[in-house]
């Protein structure tokens, strides 16, 4: 397995700062505190005040009425939760789904649905926090809103169980507010894991990313792309997969490896279409971590990249030098090396599916968001929307999908050879 041949190589290194990666890894998400925040017309704001960004489910259910939402496995802190007064809300429970997994049941005294379902991550004073909307509609309206294949279903956290609902029966396992259930760690799987791959849709929310002269988003390609490659990567049952954002929400280049290292992935997929001056430059290309850019070319895109935390009004150097990376020093030479035979692998799946690739595909510039030192990470610049025929490509979903593909054929490559060397 490959994550296994990996820790066997870096434990020196992690041994040396134990510390402070067990409390990184070892902790449970937290949830500190409740609100609602009630609206004219009905509407509720949720919000869960936590001490992370999480991937999460949130969903509307009837028989009776009531609101799920699904977690990574948490600490409950929030207490008790005083149910704002003639509001619809009746209850709230929670506790352990499934192991790694945790609910939220709030339940309704009258039908709802979810209007939106975000992660706001920190800022200022405030905590990491999952907004959830939600209206009170009639009957027919809850009907309606969940005829409609899955627009119901917010967030992708992907809680493995055959079917869904029946879930009277699994609440079960819920207890009733406000006694919470002690704290319980997933059980230890015996199956070796599939690889888990975290992808990472470049730029969103206040940080637009490049736009063509049309006005093509780069953040909303880049979300729309990888959607689509984290379908098409559950499709081949091979792997686990988690977006860093799946909505248009503004994310901290540092919260973007974070989360992959929250989630202890096997790699890290960046997905960006950037602008170039001068709008003849078409062409894929894939990024690997290098101090020294490859060219000057790649150098200014580094540059407008790493930006984008001020560009949002945040300080870049808040996220502050990694204090481990001397001691993961061995494992960040090790992913490297890791990273580049991926984006080789990926650069031949590309060409052979037809794809236009830039010259010398394969480059190396010192993006923030590469630098996991313990995760194989690349970026992939799926082409340049200052290019009006590639912004033309890029917003059509059957081009994104032959992206995917390629990508996908890629992955699949890099894992199959990288579990046959660990093998030997
Ligand atoms: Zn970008």
């Amino acid at each position: 397995m490959t994550r296994h041949f990996r820790v066997a190589i870096l434990f020196v290194a992690y041994v040396a700062c134990m510390v402070c990666l067990i409390s990184a890894q070892a902790q449970a998400l937290t949830v500190r505190d409740v609100r609602f925040g009630m609206h004219p017309g009905e509407k509720v704001r949720l919000v869960l005040e936590m001490d992370a960004t999480a991937d999460f489910r949130a969903f509307t259910l009837k028989d009776p009425y009531r609101l799920v939402i699904d977690l990574p496995e948490f600490d409950w802190q929030a207490g008790m939760i005083s149910r704002p007064a003639g509001s619809v809300i009746s209850d709230l429970r929670q506790g352990v789904l499934t192991p790694g997994i945790s609910r939220v049941v709030i339940d309704l005294s009258r039908p709802a649905a979810i209007s939106g379902a975000f992660v706001l991550p920190r800022a200022q004073n405030l905590p990491d926090r999952l907004v959830v909307d939600f209206f009170v509609t009639s009957a027919a309206g809850y009907d309606s809103h969940h005829a409609t294949g899955d627009r119901h279903m917010f967030g992708t956290l992907s809680v493995s169980r055959p079917s869904e609902p029946g879930p009277r029966v699994r609440e079960a396992s819920v207890t009733s507010m406000p006694v919470p259930l002690p704290g319980r760690r997933p059980a230890q799987n015996a199956a070796p894991e599939k690889p888990m791959i975290v992808i990472d849709p470049g730029h969103g929310g206040v940080d637009p990313g490049a736009i063509s002269s049309n006005g093509i988003k780069e953040k909303n390609i880049t979300i729309a792309l990888s959607k689509r490659l984290r379908d098409d990567l559950l499709a081949s049952g091979r792997y686990r997969v988690k977006l860093t954002r799946e909505t248009d929400v503004y994310l901290k280049l540092g919260e973007r490896v974070a989360f992959a290292r929250r989630y202890n992935a096997d790699l890290f997929v960046s997905i960006h279409a950037d602008s170039l001056p001068g709008s003849t430059v078409r062409g894929a290309s894939i990024y690997t971590l290098s101090e020294k850019a490859s060219d000057a070319q790649t150098a200014k895109l580094a540059v407008q990249e790493n930006r984008a935390d001020l560009i949002a009004g945040m300080d870049l150097s808040a996220e502050g030098e990694d204090v481990v990376n001397i001691l993961l020093d061995l494992s960040m030479r090790e992913s490297m090396n890791q990273s580049k035979f991926l984006a080789n692998t990926l650069v031949e799946r590309m060409s052979g599916n037809g794809l236009r690739l830039l010259n010398n595909p394969h480059r190396y510039a010192g993006f923030a968001v590469l630098k996991a030192p313990d995760i194989p990470s690349i970026l992939i610049e799926a082409g340049f929307i200052s290019n009006a025929h590639e912004a033309r490509a890029l917003s059509q979903p059957a081009y994104r999908a032959k992206i995917s593909k390629a990508v996908v054929k890629g992955i699949d490559a890099y894992f199959s050879r990288l579990q046959k060397t660990s093998l030997e």
